[in-house]
């Protein structure tokens, strides 16, 4: 077991089930957050580019939210699903409007996993099928089935996965899997679906899910062409397309409020979680109206639609349109990705650099020929970057992609700080783990 010193990390090694794993050797304890910083129990205070896991899009604590919370508060915390609350009500009217062009059923859940699951529900009570196909690298939850369409051997681990899942290759062009060259493969990663559905399933498949961007898969990001290919191979086999956009709404790629509108196509099903209630558990499967009365229930949800997650959700929307939040992740994920760019110019560690507004992702290689993943590096830079005071994430199959999610409001000055950081960090690796 690692070195135990801090408070926080004792009481987990007493208290906490070790499955749940913690960043760094010597977890950090968090207290307060404010903006785009956070501050640990030892009063050290931290630029936190990972929000969680890539959640508090308008930052910590953001004023109009905790109001909004307050107030509710001392109102009605709890209905359940049997009841209606006006809170809940607001927020799907709203998001229903916000939504991309036709999806307008919502049903509101806590948690990412939950969404998938009952998007998967949907998509077989609709076509009367009950196949699925996935990709490789991907991450959708962490109950049995959405677990199943996981493409992650390490997160593969439930013991006993449900079948009738076909993995297709994903658009990972640092590491094609098709051993092609953009553009000149002429996407052939979305035109395999075509082959997927001819040989891996009995051609009674329900839906084809794709998280917009990988986000533990190492922020995968599709070229523009992709999805627009793939949904016209889905349409003719009438296979629904779910988005899973726990990770790519509410404005983080700098476009769209949802991520996917970026590659100008409208899915069957969009799922989302993370950072619509700025931080309070909440989900959501947003979907056409004849997907959504397809599935007559009964379904019940103690927590969904929960009054406090309703209200933070509705104030998180206004609080991204109000203060332009994507436009910001536009801008600022502009200049950030400039400035890791140029630290791959510099060290030789940096493999690849890819993302799209403040979804960003820098991939480490022991060797930019071999491409050897250096997963022992970015773990490196993870807790150098920390001791430094930033905090930052990482995944990817070898976990060697660092993350960097921060909140939509970071200002170009903290993104530059965040660089500056990140390049003393990537100098103690060049010089540990990079051979060439
Ligand atoms: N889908 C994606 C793309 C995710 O990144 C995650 C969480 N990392 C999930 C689903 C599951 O969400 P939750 O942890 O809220 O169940």
């Amino acid at each position: 077991m690692a070195k135990v010193t801090s408070r926080g990390a004792a009481r987990k090694a007493a208290y906490l089930m070790d499955c749940a794993k913690t960043y760094y050797p010597e977890p950090i304890t968090l207290v307060s957050g404010d903006g785009a910083y956070v501050t640990d129990d030892e009063g050290r205070r931290y630029l936190d580019f990972f929000a969680g896991i890539a959640v508090l899009v308008a930052g910590h604590n953001h004023p109009k939210v905790k109001a909004a919370v307050h107030d509710q508060v001392d109102k009605l915390v709890h209905t359940s699903t049997l009841y209606l609350n006006e809170p809940m009500l607001d927020f799907a009217e709203k998001l229903s409007e916000l939504s991309p062009p036709g999806l307008d059923k919502v049903f509101i859940g806590n948690s990412g996993t939950e969404a998938n699951e009952l998007a998967a529900v949907l998509a077989r009570h609709f076509t009367k099928h009950s196949e699925f196909i996935a990709l490789a690298h991907a991450y959708h939850g962490r109950s049995a089935w959405t677990v199943g369409i996981t493409g992650l051997s390490a997160w593969r681990n439930f013991g006993g996965e449900p079948s009738k899942i076909a993995f297709a290759p994903n658009a990972y062009c640092y590491r094609c899997p098709l051993h092609l060259t953009y553009p000149s493969c002429e996407i052939a990663c979305a035109r395999a679906i075509e082959d997927v559905i001819t040989t891996e399933t009995s051609g009674q498949v329900a839906g084809y899910f794709a998280e917009t961007i990988q986000g533990v898969g190492g922020i995968i990001t599709p070229p523009p062409e992709y999805y627009g290919i793939v949904k016209e191979i889905l349409d003719r086999h009438g296979i629904l397309f779910i988005a899973d956009e726990v990770q790519t709404a509410w404005g983080r790629l700098g476009k769209n409020l949802f991520g996917i509108s970026d590659w100008g196509v409208t899915p069957d099903i969009v799922t989302s979680a993370k950072g619509l209630a700025n931080g309070l558990p909440i989900s959501i499967v947003i979907a056409r109206r004849e997907i959504a009365d397809a599935y007559a229930g009964p379904h019940i949800n103690t927590f969904g639609g929960n009054p406090l997650s309703s209200r933070a959700a509705s104030a998180t929307l206004e609080v991204i349109e109000e203060e332009h939040l994507a436009a910001n992740a536009d801008g600022v994920g502009a200049h950030l990705m400039a400035r890791l760019r140029a630290l791959a110019e510099k060290h030789p560690i940096v493999g690849d650099v890819r993302g799209r507004g403040l979804m960003l992702g820098v991939e480490l290689v022991a060797d930019r020929t071999t491409k050897e993943p250096a997963g022992a590096a970015a773990e490196r830079v993870l807790n150098a970057c920390k001791e430094q005071g930033l905090l930052i994430g990482r995944g990817g199959l070898f976990s060697s992609t660092l993350r960097i999610q921060p909140p939509l409001i970071i200002t170009k000055a903290q993104a530059d700080e965040a660089a500056r950081i990140l390049d003393a960090a990537l100098a103690l690796a060049d010089r540990e783990f990079a051979r060439a």
